[in-house]
């Protein structure tokens, strides 16, 4: 509720400025890509280590749940719900999921929830780093500073595929590296959906296959 209150009085200000200024004012929920390092590093600065506030080194997009809590994807959205009706500047909603190959129905099942609570854009995140060094498909794991096959240890960007959200648009992190607190943000998010479920067959032809949590 307060931080719904914070959302909404943005609006009103946005609404108050239209009406005096005669151009239009629009709150945005997808902040610029570097934000989420800057904005956290000058709080801290100024305000010291605050705990669930600044003790990462970034701040978690927008409205969204913050990264590292692990609600279940319906949970994650029917907290989200209420603050695009106040941000018609722009927002996005998504989900982080394992690979589920194996298991389109799961993903099914979001999106009909999504849809039935009103989500107005939805984003699917589900694993599709290719490596080309031994054919691994799926994800790729973060590293200090980049992120590498979790199979042979690649992260030669002219021999890899890396697709990660960056905030609301996706990108590949490997080609064009991203500020820290945008690489500490992404490898601090958490699944919101248990059982992997996937298969593929490498490089040398072992297959690999993911169904320790289902089974
Ligand atoms: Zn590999």
């Amino acid at each position: 509720e307060f931080a719904l209150s914070i959302v909404k009085r943005m609006n009103e200000l946005c609404k108050q400025w239209s009406a005096v200024e005669g151009y239009h004012y629009s709150v945005y929920s997808t902040p610029a890509e570097s934000l989420t390092d800057r904005f956290n590093r000058m709080d801290k600065e100024k305000y010291g280590v605050i705990e669930g506030v600044t003790d990462h080194d970034f701040y978690t997009n927008s409205f969204h749940y913050p990264v590292w809590l692990q609600p279940t994807p319906m949970e994650k959205l029917t907290f989200e719900k209420d603050f695009p009706y106040y941000a018609s500047g722009g927002f996005i909603n998504y989900c982080e999921y394992p690979c589920l190959q194996d298991n389109p129905k799961a993903l099914e099942a979001v999106w009909d929830y999504a849809y039935n609570i009103g989500i107005g854009y939805l984003g699917t995140n589900t694993p599709i780093d290719h490596c080309f060094v031994c054919g691994f498909q799926g994800d790729f794991e973060p590293t200090d500073e980049g992120f590498k096959c979790p199979e042979c240890g690649n992260s030669d960007p002219d021999k890899c595929n890396v697709t990660k959200r960056t905030c609301g648009y996706l990108g590949n992190p490997v080609q064009r590296p991203m500020v820290h607190g945008r690489h500490e943000e992404i490898s601090h998010r958490v699944k919101h959906m248990s059982g992997e479920t996937g298969r593929v067959t490498l490089a040398d032809g072992e297959t690999r296959e993911w169904f320790e949590e289902t089974r």
